[in-house]
């Protein structure tokens, strides 16, 4: 443990968040001095084009325990957290939202969690302020069906906030899958977790980062990070309607031998075909959604480009590709 390392780093990912950083600072600022720890503010900014860059660089000069991961563009909420994790450099790690919906003094009830030896706390959203109804219903359906197909029990109701042990980010550091959904790998790592319930807010200021098309392709990176079982969906469906088309052919049969007129003519073969083109189609996708993520995951690219590193010392490794760093008193 080198002697100006934080006991805290708070790691928050920044998008556009103009309005709400100076409020940002002051109440993480208030809650951490009341705690008495050493503590850093790692600041992601994810490719932010409004004045937020211009904002965090005072921050950092009037503190330098605010420090700065500038990226070259917009990455993502999830690879922000990825960088923050990299960069932080505390004995624990707590990843919030930046724009306040996370309320910085829940962060006192979970170090108090991690002293008592916790390694990862989690906060469950006990109640959502401010939220539309879509947005709740949606959230709540995904939860419910991602632990429903997946071997990862994620906790209902639990965001990307949490406390994680440094010995569990390590653990995280060495995950660099592209497509991450790092409320599931914060599961999937295991150590000893808690879960602290809290009530959301309502966002402090803005508007909301996810619109509707990045909420789902965040919750297809989730299932299809933890699931296979999309895949074996053409399976299933395949022997269900191969069990149904013996049944047809078989009453087919029967009501010729009969004599019988029903089920004459194109409109029925017309339906059957285009049932089965259907499924076939929507099968090929999901091979095509699995494909997709292999051929990213393959190119090896690095997660993320950081175009300047501020306030960190001793300065980070090379730019952009951040080497796991294996803590030695875990080998
Ligand atoms: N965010 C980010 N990059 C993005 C989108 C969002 O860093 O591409 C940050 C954003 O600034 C905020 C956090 O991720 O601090 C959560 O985003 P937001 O509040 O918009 O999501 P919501 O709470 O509406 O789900
Ligand atoms: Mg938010």
């Amino acid at each position: 443990m080198t002697a100006n390392r934080p006991v805290i780093s708070i790691v928050a990912p920044v998008y556009n968040e103009e309005p709400i950083l100076h409020e940002l600072y002051c109440r993480i600022s208030a809650t951490m001095d009341g705690l008495g720890e050493s503590w850093e503010l790692v600041l992601i900014n994810d490719g932010s084009f409004d004045r937020s860059l211009e904002i965090m660089r005072e921050l950092h000069a009037a503190d330098g325990r605010v420090r700065i991961v500038n990226f070259s563009r917009n990455f993502g909420h999830q690879l922000a957290i990825t960088a923050g994790l990299d960069y932080a450099q505390g004995d624990a790690v707590v990843i919030i939202d930046a724009d306040l919906q996370d309320p910085p003094s829940v962060i006192a009830e979970m170090v108090k969690k991690w002293r008592e030896g916790y390694e990862v706390v989690y906060a469950v959203r006990s109640q959502r302020k401010g939220e539309t109804w879509f947005k709740l219903f949606t959230a709540s359906l995904f939860y419910r069906l991602i632990n429903g197909i997946t071997g990862v029990n994620i906790p209902v109701d639990t965001g990307d906030f949490r406390l994680l042990d440094r010995r569990a980010v390590l653990a995280l550091r060495t995950v660099r899958e592209h497509h991450r959904f790092m409320r599931g790998l914060a599961v999937w790592i295991g150590f000893k977790q808690i879960g602290i319930e809290y009530v959301r807010e309502e966002r402090f200021a803005g508007e909301t980062k996810y619109p509707f098309r990045k909420m789902l392709r965040f919750a297809l990176d989730g299932i299809t990070s933890f699931s296979h079982l999309p895949l074996q969906l053409a399976t299933y469906l395949g022997f269900i309607i191969a069990g149904f088309s013996v049944l047809g052919i078989l009453i087919t049969i029967i009501l010729r031998l009969s004599g019988s007129q029903a089920f004459y003519g194109q409109a029925s073969t017309l339906v059957a075909v285009l049932f089965i083109g259907g499924i076939q189609l929507i099968s090929l996708g999901i091979v095509g959604e699995y494909l997709g993520r292999i051929y990213n995951e393959v190119k090896a690219r690095p997660l993320y480009i950081v175009r300047d590193a501020i306030g960190f010392e001793p300065q980070p490794q090379i730019v952009g590709i951040v080497q796991p760093e294996i803590d030695p008193s875990l080998r």
